[in-house]
């Protein structure tokens, strides 16, 4: 479709609207195009050559307004580091309504009703980190928002020292997150928090309608799916770094990436957010945080759904990350199903990679091209001593005696990405984007689309990450 002949629908604006603030974006000044996600592009019907004209700059810019634009900003709660603030919202995201299923919003478009003491921007660099990761995940096949495009501009935004402002069009089927739900409860507005749930319901899990207990289910589905999600990033190594429940998406969908790291050498209890000083959003604790954020929509859903059995609910997440946790790294580690004996494989891998300092996504990585009772020279040469991971590869060797070494060596090299967009390579294309060079945004891009691929003209990002850059935290400030 041409640019003007696109419809736009605004369902959320169904709600009562207390949940939202009805505001325009704010352009940025002399906007120019970075990048755009071509695939995105095409899944929301947008014709190739419109992508090229001033007026997409314009549409990214929330200035020229598509038929049936309403622009608003939602408004949510959310635990913060475990203390409930009443009201946040989008402080600098603008919906601009929906195509098909996919709710289209302009981060960094300027201020709204939620931008408390925030400027409504969004810099460069943080919006670089959010659209290249977004598209990596689902390169890795995570669930996740999407990014349709990034925007730069002249425009002076002050964080620690002076940056300029750009905006991503994030493209999502549902931007409705823990926190929303948290809103409505805390109100008191338990009509307003049905409407959510029906809401959520229709547009994401349109299966559950007319159950009985509906609410309930809801809850239901949401705790297998946050569950599935931890696995996900906990068998790929990825730490969110600011799991605050307005950062948890009722989809089930990685969202909000600030922060963020891939583990370099394995380590349990990295953090990658430099203001997390307890350590509470480390990689190891994803899935216990992610378990007490459910509670909090629990408690939230509580007065519309039945306590007793959500606890019951709960009670069982635990068993259902652990097994999609066992699924997950089976394949990673080419097994075919999870026998006895697995998970202490796996855990005695990741004590063992921890303890050599090795650098997770190159072991597993290399750990698929290793064949039975084969040469273990480019193995060993990924950690500090020999012995340990020579006695759990003899371990390794036993388990996969039988398995077809074809099979084996394909489904792990399907599983088991060459690369991950690790802090110190988007660092790289910030600081030449910063400089005007955007060809490192574009190369990562290419290897965040096909991570599995062998991209030989990127192999220097395929290596343990240099010593320098190691398990580096970064500030919140975006
Ligand atoms: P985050 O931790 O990035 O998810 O942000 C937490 C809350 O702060 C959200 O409600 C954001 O919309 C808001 N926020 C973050 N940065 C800004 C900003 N520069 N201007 C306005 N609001 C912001
Ligand atoms: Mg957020």
């Amino acid at each position: 479709m041409k640019l003007n002949e696109i419809k736009l629908t605004n369902s959320y604006l169904s709600l009562d609207e207390v949940c939202y603030d009805k505001v325009a974006p704010t352009p940025l000044s002399n906007p120019y195009l970075i990048h755009v996600n071509k695939d995105v592009a095409r899944t929301l019907d947008i014709d190739e050559e419109e992508l090229k004209t001033e007026a997409f700059v314009q549409l990214l810019n929330g200035e020229y307004e598509l038929q049936g634009s309403e622009p608003f900003a939602m408004c949510y709660a959310g635990h913060q580091f475990g203390h409930f603030v009443p009201r946040l919202g989008d402080g600098r995201a603008i919906n601009i309504g929906t195509i098909d299923k996919y709710h289209l919003q302009l981060k960094g478009a300027g201020l709204t009703e939620y931008s408390r003491h925030g400027d409504g921007r969004a810099v460069l660099r943080s919006s670089i980190r959010e659209y290249l990761m977004s598209e990596a995940m689902h390169g890795l096949k995570i669930p996740t928002t999407l990014c349709l495009a990034l925007i730069g501009s002249e425009h002076d935004v002050k964080r620690e020292s002076m940056e300029k402002g750009a905006i991503v069009c994030r493209v999502s089927t549902s931007w409705v997150r823990f926190g929303t739900f948290e809103y409505y409860a805390s109100q008191g507005m338990f009509e307003e928090l049905k409407a959510l749930a029906d809401y959520v319901i229709e547009e994401n899990f349109p299966h559950l309608k007319g159950k009985n207990d509906v609410y309930t289910m809801l809850f239901n589905e949401v705790m297998v799916i946050t569950s599935r999600l931890m696995a996900q990033w906990m068998s790929v190594g990825f730490n969110h770094g600011v799991m605050n429940t307005d950062n948890m998406s009722i989809a089930g969908l990685t969202i909000d990436y600030g922060p963020y790291a891939f583990l370099d050498d394995f380590r349990h209890e990295q953090v990658c957010n430099h203001t997390d000083v307890e350590g509470r959003y480390s990689y190891t604790n994803q899935p216990a945080v992610a378990k007490w954020n459910l509670q909090m929509l629990m408690k939230a859903l509580s007065p519309i759904a039945d306590m007793e059995k959500m606890e019951n609910i709960l009670v069982i997440y635990d068993k259902i990350y652990v097994r999609y946790l066992h699924y997950y790294m089976c394949k990673k580690l080419g097994l075919e199903g999870t026998v006895e004996g697995d998970p202490e494989l796996i855990d005695d891998m990741y004590d063992m990679l921890e303890n050599l300092h090795v650098d997770y996504t190159l072991f597993m990585r290399t750990l698929s091209q290793y064949e039975h009772k084969g040469d273990r020279t480019a193995l060993l040469a990924t950690g500090m001593y020999h012995e340990p991971m020579n006695a759990w590869l003899d371990r390794y060797d036993e388990r996969i005696q039988y398995i077809d070494k074809t099979v084996r060596k394909n489904q792990m090299l399907s599983n088991n990405p060459k690369y991950v967009l690790k802090n110190y390579m988007l660092q790289e294309a910030i600081d030449a984007a910063e400089n005007g060079d955007f060809s490192v945004v574009d190369d990562l891009f290419k290897i965040a689309q096909q991570p599995f691929d062998e991209h030989p003209e990127y192999e220097r990002w395929a290596g343990a990450t240099p010593e320098a850059f190691k398990n580096q935290k970064l500030s919140c400030s975006s």
